[in-house]
Parts: structure tokens; C-alpha cells; sequence
């Protein structure tokens, strides 16, 4: 049997929940189909040790601060998931949990989803699947030769299972940083970045990113040059633990190699490194695989969007993905506003 709500919002993490928080405030019928088995969206499968870049007042989704945690000026990702479970029962926001989308169609005037516990009819759709569902592996000669172990960073954990093994951490990123500093101490670590890293000023926190994004957009909106953004500052956010690593000087990065060998890898120059471990943090791609049959996808494999709604398909809106879907959407902080310019436009819509 197929259901009937006039939204459906798809994904239950921040991005899903701030999405519902501005709907209800409209008082716009809609549902929240989520994958999971449990409320947190990405934040329950990070690495245990992931504390956020910003304190938590300058986390917080629309509506209700985020409350410090006890001895933590940054918090870490198991506090960000217990205020994501608060904030969806406080605003009693209506998730339905164990729902994969598989795909959504156009269906006259309306769109159909369909999920793995049967379909949904709406009049818009707003997709807040976030990119954790699809990791983003680079391809580099020779990874299929390597006898050892690889994973991405969606599959790390703790530094406890890699003691004393020979680990090559592939990124300049945040992941890349933090999982680098992570094993700093337990495994024979090798850091390797495509260039130099670059660290953000250690007093930079997500205000100043979200500042950045802001900035950028505005710019852009205007016809100004592109100041940027966040990419303009740095790389990588020097959060306590990253920088406690560099300070100390176990942070030293070595340019990217050319193959991988069944094991380890090789440099340009014929330098090699012998290892028993890879892992890739490599990032990130938006999870848009259910958005296949309306054939919206540009050039960049992104979706062409003006603010949050797709330009082909004016039912469907993008959020949480990065700037191209609203300054720093892809943040606690930075998601509050597109998300409420969505719900406005999908009140426009619906009439
Ligand atoms: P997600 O949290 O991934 O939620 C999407 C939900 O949709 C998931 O529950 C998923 O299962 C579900 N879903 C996906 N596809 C489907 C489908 N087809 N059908 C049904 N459900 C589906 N941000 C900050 O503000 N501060 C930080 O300090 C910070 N640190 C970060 C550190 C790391 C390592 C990473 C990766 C990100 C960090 N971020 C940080 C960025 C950001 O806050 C997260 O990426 C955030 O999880 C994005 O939220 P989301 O709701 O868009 O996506």
C-alpha cells in the first residue's frame, strides 16, 4: 500500500532533523525515513576518539543549544548523538527508522519514494542523505596488489587494534589529521598528503568556518570575487589531540605515492615503505543514488541546486552536502538556515 505525506524527508541525521524542526514549525505535513536502527545519523559510526571542531554552543541545530559536555570543552561524537536523539523527541519529530530508499520516481504531480518498508507518495522531497553512506576511494595503481589490510575511514575505530603494525594514513584532511594523531604512540605510523598540510590558525573554530562559508556565499550571490571560503584558511581544523600530535612533531607528512606493492608502497623517486595497513581518508561523495531516475546529475556528478532546491526538479531539495547546498551545511551550526529556507520554499510550493 502506498502512503501519502506531503514531505518526506529523507535521512534522520542533523541535516534530516533540522529539516523536520523547521517543517513542523510551518506546520507542513511530513515524514522522516531514515536507514538506521537508531537516531545519530553518521556521528554513531565515527572513531571513538572524534571530538568536535567547535564547543558546543557553536554546534547546535535550530531551536535548542547543544549543552556542554561535563569536562569537554569539545564534544565528542557520542554526546553529539545523545543531543541528536533529545532534539528529535523534544521537537517530537516524526522518524521512521529501518527505511532504505531505494529510489524516487516522478509520478504527475507527485514524487513516489520507494523504501524497503513499502512506498510513500509526496509533493516534495527533501534529501538529507548525507555522504558516510558512500566513501570515496582514490585510484591508485596498484591497490588491488597489496596483501595487506585497507580500509577508509567510515571502518576505523580505535589505534587499539593497529599496536605495533606498520600503518600508511592516506589524507590531508580532518579525518586524515585526526586518525594520523590517533595512532601516534601505538602504530608505526606513516602520514602521507597529496601537499604540504595545512592547518588552520589553532584559535580557528566552526564559527569562523561557518563565518568563511557565509562570506563566500554572500560574495557569490553578488558578483563578487570568490573569497575562498573555508578552503582559503586550511585544510585541517588543529583540534586539541591534532595539535598536541604536530606540536610534538609525530605529525610529519610525506607527499603522495605513486603505487601501492603487494607490500607496502612506492614514491616516484623508487623510495618505499614496507606496511601491514592502509587507510584511506579519502573522503566523501553525496549519497544521491536514489536520485537516479530523475536524471538531475551534472557534470561534477553534483546535482545543479539554487540554494537547496534542485534546478530540473523544483520538489526536490538538496540539504547538508557542503556549500554548494548552503554555507557550511555540512555542519551542526551551518545547517539551520538552509534547512529553513527550504521549509519556506516547500511552503510556497505546497501553497
Ligand atoms: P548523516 O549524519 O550522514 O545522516 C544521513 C542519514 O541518512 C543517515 O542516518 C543515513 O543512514 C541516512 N540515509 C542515507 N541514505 C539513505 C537512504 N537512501 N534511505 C534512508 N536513509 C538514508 N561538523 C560539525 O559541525 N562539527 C564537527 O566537528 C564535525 N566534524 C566532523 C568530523 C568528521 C570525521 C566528519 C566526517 C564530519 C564532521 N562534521 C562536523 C561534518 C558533519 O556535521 C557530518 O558530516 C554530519 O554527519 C552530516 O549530517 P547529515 O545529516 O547531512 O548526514
Amino acid at each position: 500500500m502506498t502512503q501519502h505525506s506531503d514531505v518526506v524527508v529523507i535521512g534522520g541525521g542533523q541535516s534530516g532533523l533540522a529539516a523536520g524542526y523547521h517543517l513542523r514549525r510551518l506546520g507542513i505535513e511530513h515524514v522522516i525515513l531514515d536507514a538506521q536502527a537508531a537516531p545519530g545519523g553518521a556521528w554513531q559510526h565515527t572513531w571513538d576518539s572524534l571530538q568536535l571542531f567547535s564547543p558546543a554552543a557553536y554546534s547546535s541545530l535550530p531551536g535548542r543549544f547543544m549543552p556542554a559536555q561535563e569536562g569537554e570543552v569539545y564534544p565528542d561524537a557520542a554526546h553529539v548523538v545523545s543531543y541528536l536523539a533529545d532534539y528529535e523527541k523534544r521537537y517530537e519529530l516524526p522518524v521512521q527508522r529501518g527505511a532504505w530508499v531505494s529510489a524516487v520516481h516522478r509520478d504527475g504531480p507527485y514524487l513516489r519514494v520507494e523504501t524497503s518498508s513499502g512506498d510513500w507518495r509526496a509533493r516534495a522531497v527533501v534529501s538529507a542523505t548525507g555522504t558516510w553512506t558512500r566513501p570515496f576511494l582514490p585510484a591508485v595503481p596498484g591497490r588491488r596488489d597489496f596483501t595487506g589490510r585497507q580500509l577508509h575511514t567510515v571502518q576505523y575505530r580505535s589505534p587499539a587494534e593497529f599496536t605495533g603494525q606498520r600503518v600508511i594514513v592516506v589524507g590531508g584532511g580532518n579525518s586524515g589529521a585526526q586518525i594520523a594523531a590517533d595512532l601516534t604512540g601505538t602504530a608505526e605510523l606513516t602520514w602521507v598528503t597529496q601537499r604540504l598540510p595545512r592547518y588552520l590558525a589553532d584559535d580557528i573554530d566552526g564559527r569562523a568556518l561557518f563565518d568563511a562559508a557565509t562570506a563566500r556565499r554572500r560574495a557569490l550571490d553578488v558578483g563578487r570575487t570568490d573569497t575562498g571560503g573555508v578552503a582559503s584558511l586550511g585544510d585541517i581544523v588543529a583540534v586539541p589531540p591534532v595539535r598536541a600530535a604536530r606540536d610534538a612533531g609525530l605529525l610529519c607528512a610525506k607527499p603522495m605515492f605513486t603505487r601501492l606493492t603487494a607490500t607496502g608502497v612506492e614514491w616516484a623517486d623508487g623510495a618505499r615503505a614496507e606496511a601491514d595497513v592502509v587507510i584511506w581518508c579519502t573522503g566523501f561523495r553525496p549519497a544521491l543514488a536514489p536520485f537516479a531516475a530523475l536524471r538531475l546529475r551534472g557534470a561534477r556528478g553534483h546535482i545543479a541546486t539554487d540554494g537547496t532546491r534542485a534546478v530540473d526538479e523544483p520538489r526536490l531539495h538538496l540539504l547538508g552536502y557542503g556549500d554548494w547546498t548552503g554555507p557550511a551545511s555540512a555542519t551542526l551550526i551551518g545547517i539551520g538556515r538552509p534547512a529553513r529556507d527550504a521549509a519556506r520554499q516547500i511552503r510556497d510550493l505546497l501553497g
